[in-house]
């Protein structure tokens, strides 16, 4: 179907809603509004109800989603969760609540946020937990003010680096010079594991810690990540988790077990709520005994047998918390999220977190296994919850790239996976097929990957021209993110 087609439905008078007259002459009208808050042209559409209806389903079912396909997007976690969880989350006894409600009538919800910190201590292993964050990043954010605060709180104020693996995930760095540290970056070994001799070359007096993912971004499981942590915590630094992607840790690895002394953990990722759905989302930050003064504030108390939020003016003074950092969001975080990820967890329980794990992990080895003979493989040894396979034998052979398979995946159904990340990894295509899909889908999708890798064979021209059967082709992604369009008419018209 044409753009136009799709886009261009509005017919001059044509109406979708029918309003009783309000009765008001336009002096009244002045009188109640003032003049320069009045609008003589709104420039909307006019189409019927039922247009409109057409319109937005239509253009709902070009979209891939969870709940129409498969959707591999490594690290991103784009597992089905079950509907239930979001109906919980709705209950109006949730949605009404306004977040200046007297404490005494809210606590329920109280009780729950205090329950969901004490369950995420459980699973990860930590002391304490804030749910303040509103994303991985945001974690991030919040930990490092917390590293940093400790050190300054042990007048240790020189410290000022944090070390990074070159497979950290872009948000690392970042994270760091928001702080004002500086990001010193060390090489991964021959097994995708962080190179220990050269962590022993850069850790000194200056080091405030280092950021590790575990498994990292490649999928696979730090071998020496003791040896890393003692060699930290010797230097005097700390040990950051980024637990964005904990989908094949669960009942079976704690990163506090680790010696990651702090680790953020994406709601949205692991825990019933899609990383990638546009928001909200929700990445809470657990500490262990070293770092819970410097947890953000309010923090949720015990009080007896009821919950409050503890006095949250460190300014005044009257803070039970007062080497605290202070707030990091507004009231107490994504709480809507935070009610799914409660019921995911609630309704899973321990052993049912387990086999998520499990069968996360069982699902990628599979496929990876089925790939590997057909895909490059860049480091062949047993991954977690994804993995990385590479378009470099198909782009030097047949000049087909990484981005040309991902769509030709389209064609097939499917929707593409994480590519061009890791950094470290030429042609990379991350795949994730989380712990919800069959056998079948699984199956389905490694039968399309080799289909594939025998038509850069046969024929790549219709890998390199794909996808064919989509209202639209390729698109320059940079500009749909930098410079959106969303106005229906073109952003000419204002
Ligand atoms: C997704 C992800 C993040 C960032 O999470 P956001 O919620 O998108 O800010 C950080 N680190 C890793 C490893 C991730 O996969």
């Amino acid at each position: 179907m044409s753009e136009e087609l799709i886009f261009l439905k509005s017919r001059p008078g044509v109406k979708g809603v029918s309003l009783p007259e309000s009765g008001l002459t336009d002096e009244a009208i002045k009188k109640l509004i003032p003049e320069e808050m009045l609008r003589r042209d709104l420039p909307l559409p006019e189409v019927s109800e039922l247009d409109c209806v057409r319109h937005f389903i239509r253009l709902s079912q070009m979209n891939f989603s969870v709940d129409t396909h498969f959707y591999p997007l490594g690290s991103c976690t784009m597992k089905y969760n079950p509907k239930v969880n979001e109906e919980i989350a709705r209950l109006p006894g949730f949605t009404d609540l306004h977040p200046y409600e007297d404490e005494n009538n809210i606590q329920g919800m109280l009780e729950l946020l205090y329950n969901m910190e004490k369950h995420l201590c459980a699973i990860f292993g930590y002391d304490a937990f804030t749910l303040q964050p509103a994303a991985g990043a945001h974690g991030e954010l919040t930990a490092l003010m917390m590293i940093k605060a400790y050190h300054r709180d042990r007048g240790d104020a020189k410290r000022n680096k944090v070390i990074i693996p070159d497979s950290a995930h872009g948000t690392n760095p970042a994270s760091v010079s928001m702080v004002g540290y500086q990001a010193v970056v060390v090489g991964s070994n021959g097994r995708g594991n962080l190179d220990i001799k050269a962590l022993k070359t850069v850790v000194g007096d200056d080091t405030a810690g280092l950021m590790l993912t575990n498994p990292n971004t490649l999928g696979l499981f730090d071998e020496h990540i003791l040896e890393a942590a003692e060699i930290i915590h010797k230097a005097g630094g700390l040990l950051y988790y980024d637990g964005a992607n904990a989908n094949a840790n669960l009942g079976i690895c704690r990163p506090a077990d680790l010696g990651f002394d702090v680790a953020h953990f994406n709601l949205h990722k692991t825990f019933s709520t899609p990383h990638g759905g546009g928001g909200p989302g929700s990445g809470p930050v657990g500490v262990n005994k070293k770092l819970e003064p410097f947890l953000p504030i309010p923090r949720i108390v015990k009080d007896g047998s009821d919950f409050r939020f503890s006095p949250a003016c460190r300014q005044a003074g009257i803070s039970d918390f007062p080497r605290s950092i202070g707030k990091v969001h507004s009231f107490y975080g994504n709480v809507n999220v935070i009610v799914k990820a409660y019921a995911y967890i609630r309704s899973l329980g321990a052993k049912g977190l387990k086999q998520v794990s499990e069968k996360a992990v069982g699902n990628a080895n599979y496929m990876m296994n089925r790939l590997k003979e057909h895909y490059w493989l860049p480091y062949d040894r047993t991954c977690q919850h994804e993995f990385v396979i590479s378009a470099k034998w198909q782009k030097e052979k047949y000049g087909v790239k990484a981005l040309d398979i991902a769509k030709r995946l389209i064609d097939y159904g499917f929707h593409p996976p994480t590519i061009y990340f890791p950094l470290i990894v030429e042609e990379a295509l991350m795949i994730e097929p989380t712990e919800s899909e069959s056998k079948e889908t699984i199956d389905a999708f490694c039968d399309a990957m080799i289909t594939i890798a025998k038509e850069c064979e046969t024929n790549p021209d219709i890998v390199r021209s794909a996808p064919h059967d989509t209202p639209v082709r390729r698109l320059d992604e940079a500009k749909a993110a930098r410079e959106p369009d969303l106005n229906y008419f073109g952003k000419s018209a204002f």
